[in-house]
């Protein structure tokens, strides 16, 4: 949905649209606007949310919930375009994203927000469960969906990339200090033996492995 240059290299930024029996769902709202150092640094190009909703005959205001995977800027830019949405965000990530230089505190701690803290797993409407999967970040979090075909994995940023997953993981991407609980993160997250498995930054999706 966005992508952002840095250091010459191109980062592609994905969303995931859930539509569950009784909630539309966005799991994260990628990078936001007015940021002059994002927009310096990482020269972000955007494909606007709302026209990628409307390919599948939404609104904004049809997002009843915005789960954000974690608070790093390129992961909750968005959050105010859905302003009828509870946001839901697990304490710890909260906890980080107030300290200095983690995040564009603005893009989720703004009037309004209805933010909505999670410690751990929790099931937030039928069929669709929060996992804790902490490793990139204090208090990352990954979704997991029953559709009539399986399992399906959010992982988001648990992983970078499916191949690093299916792998068993790269610390590179850990949180300093988390390496070993980003490895631990990811074997847990195989044991829900989900039959796709999706990034945040990899459009690649990964299968069912041990
Ligand atoms: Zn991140």
């Amino acid at each position: 949905m966005a992508s952002v240059n840095y250091l010459e290299t191109r980062i592609d930024v994905y969303a995931y649209l859930v539509i569950a029996k009784s909630d539309v769902l966005l799991i994260d709202t990628g990078v936001g606007e007015g940021n002059r150092y994002i927009e310096r640094i990482y020269e972000p190009c955007r494909s606007p949310i709302a026209d990628e909703l409307a390919r599948y005959g939404l609104l904004t205001t049809d997002v009843s919930v915005v789960v954000n995977s974690h608070l790093h800027f390129d992961h909750c830019g968005n959050n105010q375009l859905f302003p009828g949405a509870e946001i839901f965000v697990q304490a710890d990530e909260l906890s980080a994203a107030r300290t200095p230089r983690y995040t564009v505190t603005e893009w989720f701690d703004y009037d309004g927000a209805r933010l909505n803290t999670v410690s751990g797993d929790m099931e937030i409407t039928a069929g669709v469960k929060l996992l804790s999967s902490p490793g990139h970040t204090p208090g990352h979090q990954s979704v997991l969906v029953e559709t009539d075909s399986g399992n399906i994995l959010v992982a988001a940023q648990a992983a970078y990339t499916a191949e690093e997953y299916q792998r068993g993981g790269d610390v590179t991407q850990a949180h300093q200090g988390l390496e070993e609980q980003y490895l631990r993160t990811i074997s847990q997250l195989k044991s829900n033996m989900a039959h796709e498995i999706y990034f945040s930054h990899d459009s690649t999706a990964a299968t069912c492995t041990r």
